[in-house]
């Protein structure tokens, strides 16, 4: 077997390992904007549609979208679609929580 086969295979199940691991997070949040605790969505940039073309066609740019899309990944609020998100149980957080109760 070619060995930049090999490589390759192996770059895609890092990529197929990278997108899987950041989807396994049950950690709860806490929105500064709208004041939920959920557990957030995340949201990359981009589209997956052009990265699948740009693989298609050609390997490099599409390696180096993928490699973007994996990096500017981020907890959105699913509620507000707020980026404000902080750990449930930190001190800005439970503050916040009361801020709203009272
Ligand atoms: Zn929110």
């Amino acid at each position: 077997m070619d060995f930049g086969i090999v490589l390759l295979l192996a770059f895609f199940g890092w990529l197929a390992w990278l997108m899987l691991k950041s989807k396994s997070s049950d950690e709860q949040f806490h929105c500064m904007d709208c004041g939920v605790d959920s557990q957030p969505t995340i949201r990359a940039k981009g589209s997956i549609w052009i990265e699948v073309v740009l693989w298609i066609c050609f390997i490099v740019p599409g390696l180096i979208y993928s490699i973007w899309r994996l990096s500017s990944k981020r907890n959105i609020c699913p509620s507000c679609d707020g980026a404000n998100l902080i750990p449930y149980n930190s001190p800005a957080a439970v503050k916040h929580r009361k801020e709203l109760s009272s």
